[in-house]
């Protein structure tokens, strides 16, 4: 897949507010490497690495944070877990010295999945700007 067009297809994607794939995951429907997971949040690996570590974190309960830009106050306790979960996932990991945290919100951004998530990337020299 070229990566104009991959990019084309992301930002053809945008907030519905229906189910997406991470509630499969989330009820073990369909599986995934889990890194991390406590009651509030699960982290598991990317099926499309980026980079030799690339963890997603999300939260259990989407409570209307399909994206980042839909954040209230009466989200940030559950934002400052995420943020919690990436730096124990790094510390898993082993890349604790050198790692990235991402969020793509919305279709400019190349959001794919509309359940909001972390990128925890690592184990390579990255690059900025990013792309
Ligand atoms: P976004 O593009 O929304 O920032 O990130 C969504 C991420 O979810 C992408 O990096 C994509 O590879 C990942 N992803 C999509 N479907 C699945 C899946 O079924 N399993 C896993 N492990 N990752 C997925």
């Amino acid at each position: 897949v070229n990566e104009e067009a991959s990019a084309k297809a992301a930002a053809a994607s945008a907030d519905n507010g229906g189910p997406t794939i991470f509630d499969k995951i989330i009820a073990k429907e369909i599986p995934s490497t889990i890194v991390y997971e406590d009651d509030k949040v699960l982290a598991f690996r990317d099926i499309n690495p980026q980079a030799p570590v690339h963890v997603l974190v999300i939260p259990k309960l989407r409570d209307g944070l399909t994206h980042l830009g839909k954040a209230e106050l009466r989200h940030a306790e559950i934002l400052g877990h995420l943020l919690c979960a990436a730096k124990i996932v790094a510390e898993k990991e082993g890349i604790v010295d050198g790692f990235r945290v991402v969020i793509n919100n919305g279709p400019e951004a190349c959001q794919s999945v509309y359940h909001l998530h972390l990128h925890i990337l690592g184990g390579r020299q990255m690059k900025w700007p990013p792309g």
